[in-house]
């Protein structure tokens, strides 16, 4: 009897390519688009080490854990590197980023995570980007937690480098992940002698093996699952339409967000244009021993806890009215309080966003 997952035919490189084209337009992006088989840190990693060296220097904002991790691969590639860093409750701003750039002319490469579904925040990425193109550094965004959660135009905002993931607003797996590439950035790599190069961060390997020969040959066999499951939930999100998946994201965390302050908890990320689509970070005394409580009382409910924080993860199909209330209850059951105004402060708030 053939298996539905492992008795599958080869996937042929015109497939792959119609997926990699597939990614582009969720992206609307003229860039090239390379398919990164592996999870999100793979590209990122691979595009740090092929655009930083040894005599550049980098800008690393840090608005969330993922900062650090760039900052010390950053270090690690011999770049002299600025540490922008912000309290996780907030936004970075264009104007301190058009700071540091002044402060340190050198600067050539910067780094930015657009959404940060650890702390919750996302940062205004179009206004930045201005900036850095004024400047002309190469511009690295990681936008894996806001892609399919939030408004996000590469190439309108001079994003050289945006690495996204399936696994968050997209609903999809999480070994599969995708970079676009501005002609900067290949150049700004072509030229770097340290840049990998056969080796599975190279980014040049797939230009020359895979684009510049006419994607006609895969060079290594395909990760065929999660490239067939990646070409499904671009599906899933084309028959939605994209604007209404980011509505809905939208929405549960405005519903989030106001639930939680019905049931007297604060939202950890202050300004509410600054909280992100994709989670929803709350401030609460023994959040371990709150979202265990929670989840024993909901065990399906997307929350969980860091440090003095709990967080609903409230994206792909959970970014639902439904999973919202039921993180709602289970928190309201956890703190021993009634969840009815709760449930009703987020059902206003999500159809307010929803018309
Ligand atoms: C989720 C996420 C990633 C991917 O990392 P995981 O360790 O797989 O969660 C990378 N960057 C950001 C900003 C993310 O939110």
């Amino acid at each position: 009897m053939t298996h539905p997952l492992l008795d599958l035919p080869p996937l042929a490189a015109e497939h792959f390519a119609s997926i990699e084209q597939g990614v582009a337009d969720l992206l609307s992006t003229r860039q090239d688009v390379v398919i990164t088989q592996g999870e999100a840190l793979l590209p990122l990693e691979g595009c740090i080490r092929s655009g930083a060296r040894p005599g550049s220097t980098a800008l690393n904002v840090v608005t969330g854990p993922y900062g650090t991790t760039f900052g010390n691969w950053l270090r690690d590639c011999g770049a002299g590197v600025v540490d922008l860093a912000v309290p996780f409750d907030t936004a970075v701003t264009a104007e301190q980023v058009d700071r540091a750039l002044a402060e340190h002319p050198r600067i050539d490469f910067v780094s930015l995570v657009h959404a940060e579904a650890a702390t919750g925040n996302t940062n205004p990425v179009a206004e930045i980007g201005e900036v850095v193109r004024a400047h002309g550094a190469l511009f690295m965004l990681d936008a894996v937690a806001s892609v399919g959660a939030e408004p996000l135009l590469p190439d309108a905002w001079g994003v050289d480098l945006c690495v996204i993931g399936a696994q968050k607003a997209m609903g999809g797996p999480a070994g599969v992940s995708a970079v676009s590439v501005s002609d900067r950035a290949w150049a700004r790599f072509a030229e770097n002698p340290a840049a990998p190069r056969r080796s599975y961060l190279s980014l040049l390997d797939w230009k020359e093996r895979w684009i510049d020969a006419g994607r006609t040959a895969l060079p290594h066999a395909p990760a065929q699952l999660e490239m067939l499951a990646l070409e499904a939930c671009l599906d899933r999100i084309a028959a939605e339409g994209l604007s209404t998946v980011m509505t809905r994201h939208r929405a549960a965390a405005a519903a989030t967000r106001a639930g939680a302050q019905a049931l007297g908890i604060a939202p950890y990320v202050i300004r509410p244009e600054e909280a992100a689509p994709v989670a929803t970070t709350l401030r609460v005394p023994q959040a371990t021993a709150v979202a265990s409580k929670a989840l024993a009382a909901s065990p399906a409910a997307p929350v969980s806890a860091a440090g003095e924080m709990v967080r609903v993860n409230h994206y792909g199909r959970a970014a639902s009215p439904e999973a919202v209330l039921t993180s709602l209850t289970a928190l309201a059951s956890a703190l021993g309080t009634d969840p009815a105004g709760a449930v009703a402060a987020a059902e206003a708030a999500w159809s307010e966003t929803v018309h």
